[in-house]
């Protein structure tokens, strides 16, 4: 089953390709960069100042029917949903589709200053994790797994950047 990440107001293209890479690293699924015509701005809460993430995976299932396999949506904006201020991704159960927001995975946002490489890991992590969602996998109570709920960048660099025996069975796909 293959994997298809969707940039959608995605800005950093080393950042997009070191991802692929690591995936590529990760699954023995081919990964997949592809163009899906959705406008994010259909989807901002001015309210908010932010994107409604599950409307945004309800248009993508409209527009990928073709692509057969696991599809994360990759953004730069931040997404909620109406009962949380922030979320970093959204996945549905054992489903097809994903959406990650790096937004709050920079170090900038934080501490003002940037740090590409914790950037990356944290990215890996998060799309590790909504994939897992993916496959099925619900949150994981073991620290080193990368299924551990991560409601903040706190957890998200404290939580280990592999899925765990019991989770990683249910990946189809994932190298060993
Ligand atoms: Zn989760
Ligand atoms: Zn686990």
């Amino acid at each position: 089953m293959d994997i298809f990440i969707a940039p959608l107001k995605f800005y950093s293209a080393p950042l997009l390709q070191n991802l692929v890479t690591e995936l590529s690293k990760r699954f023995s699924s081919a990964i997949h960069v592809i163009d899906l015509k959705i406008n994010l701005e259909d989807f901002f809460s001015t309210e908010r100042e932010q994107y409604f993430s599950t409307q945004i995976i309800a248009e993508a299932m409209k527009l990928t029917d073709k692509f057969d396999g696991k599809i994360i949506l990759l953004t730069d904006v931040d997404i909620f949903v109406p009962v949380l201020t922030f979320i970093f991704g959204e996945a549905q159960l054992n489903g097809k589709h994903s959406i990650l927001s790096v937004c709050r995975l920079h170090e900038e946002f934080y501490s003002g200053v940037s740090d590409e490489h914790l950037l990356f890991q944290r990215t890996v992590k998060e799309a590790l994790h909504e994939l897992g969602h993916c496959y099925g996998l619900r949150h994981c109570v073991d620290w080193d797994c990368v299924m551990h709920s991560s409601p903040g960048i706190e957890e998200v660099d404290i939580k280990g950047n592999i899925f765990c025996r019991k989770c990683i069975s249910k990946i189809e796909g994932y190298k060993t």
